[in-house]
């Protein structure tokens, strides 16, 4: 095996290569056709009533926080094993970000830790709550939703890890993740390590739909060029006296925005690989079954035993001894583990805003022995055998 192995990686196919050039013929490389037909089969993909597509995950977060209003000093309460921007967004805006400790079994945000946070400090401290479907696997939303009623919580879902996921509720109901039937919004990333490849992309989703309308201004510098909105006079705006319309070149900056949009033909790339993300889902779920069955009666492995209803598996995590010596003796196979997360609440910048070791101790625990093995649609069978057999060599077992 000559070829290195990546823990994650895209797949372009040649459809996916003539649609971008087709788009780059187009009139439009930017703000054209192809982004609203992304934005409606991603939000029929995911059981969403609105999508907005953005340049990226980490802006698709700034924008949420932006729409829900965040404040200097309001608190919200996420998980430290996550990718850094879940937090940040809230930095961006001046609030302040309280991290609570996962749960060992499921390395999701503890339902009982944010509780417990709450409940042991004046109603309203707390703003919202930034729960993230860590590695594919589905936050149950239906139960913070419930805690978020009583505390009157917003709920941003971080769902870069599971396009496709979803869990069970209480109804016995398939609950995708990123429909908005609990989250006020959720955020999806296009990277290309993620599910589904724009370059760089991100996509948010909602049922709400001033929250909707105030993202599509937000995502272009704050302005609107919808008349019913309009705060200036016709008057002002250069219109005939006496006339009831707007000139059509007339727009309004209502507030302060950003450029955070996505390119046409970037959008075209994501619907043409959006077509193909139920087959890569079956795909992870194949290799995920194939590694539970390999490390299941392993000593030196623990994992997330047994079916996982609804994971969509854009990471397979073990917990290892020595995991240092075997990220590294794979490496020497040109097998490229991954450790996802480094706690955040630990990075420096959370450490200088009074975060310590020791805080988190179920976050810093799963940190000390987590090791994501490679998962990705185009890993073929033999390649992950070659993946597992050197797991199995390193520690000396068949
Ligand atoms: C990738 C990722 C992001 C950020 O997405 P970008 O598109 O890279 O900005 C945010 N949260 C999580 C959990 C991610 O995995």
């Amino acid at each position: 095996m000559n070829q290195p192995i990546p823990y994650g990686r895209q797949n372009i196919t040649e459809e996916d290569i003539e649609v971008v050039i087709e788009t780059l013929k187009s009139d439009y490389l930017t703000q054209g056709p192809k982004i609203a037909e992304f934005e409606e089969s991603f939000a029929a993909y995911v059981d969403s009533r609105y999508a907005v597509a953005v340049s990226n995950g980490t802006a698709a977060l700034h924008l949420c926080a932006m729409s829900l209003n965040i404040q200097s000093g309001d608190k919200v309460i996420t998980t430290p094993i996550t990718f850094a921007a879940s937090a940040n967004c809230i930095r961006y805006c001046g609030g302040e970000v309280v991290f609570a400790d996962i749960n060992p079994e499921t390395y999701l945000l503890d339902i009982d830790k944010v509780r417990d946070l709450l409940e042991s400090a004046p109603k309203g401290t707390y703003k919202g709550l930034i729960p993230v479907d860590f590695a594919g696997r589905a936050v149950n939303l239906e139960e913070f939703r419930n805690l978020a009623e009583e505390y009157n919580l917003w709920i941003i879902e971080d769902s870069c890890h599971a396009p496709g996921g979803y869990f069970v509720d209480s109804n016995g109901n398939k609950q995708l993740c990123g429909n908005g039937q609990f989250a006020d919004l959720a955020i999806f990333s296009f990277h290309p390590v993620k599910h589904i490849a724009c370059g760089e992309g991100g996509m948010i989703t909602t049922n709400d739909k001033k929250l909707y309308e105030k993202l599509l201004k937000l995502r272009t510098h704050g302005i609107t060029k919808s008349e019913e909105i309009f705060e200036n006079s016709i008057e002002f705006a250069g219109g005939a006296s006496g006339n009831s319309t707007f000139p059509n070149w007339y727009m309004e900056m209502q507030e302060l925005g950003y450029n955070y949009r996505l390119t046409d033909f970037q959008a075209a790339l994501g619907t043409s690989q959006l077509k193909r993300a139920d087959e890569g889902l079956e795909k992870r779920r194949m290799l995920a079954a194939r590694y539970d069955q390999a490390f299941a009666d392993k000593k030196f492995a623990k994992g997330q035993s047994g079916v996982i209803e609804g994971h969509a598996y854009h990471l397979y995590v073990l917990e290892v001894d020595d995991r240092l010596g075997l990220y590294n003796y794979l490496r020497e196979n040109k097998i490229f583990a991954q450790i996802h997360y480094i706690p955040c609440h630990l990075m420096p910048y959370y450490r200088e805003l009074g975060w310590r070791e020791g805080d988190l101790a179920q976050s810093e625990e799963y940190y000390r022995n987590c090791i994501s093995l490679p998962m990705y649609p185009t890993l073929e069978k033999n390649e992950q055998d070659f993946v597992i057999d050197h797991i199995n060599n390193f520690y000396e077992v068949d």
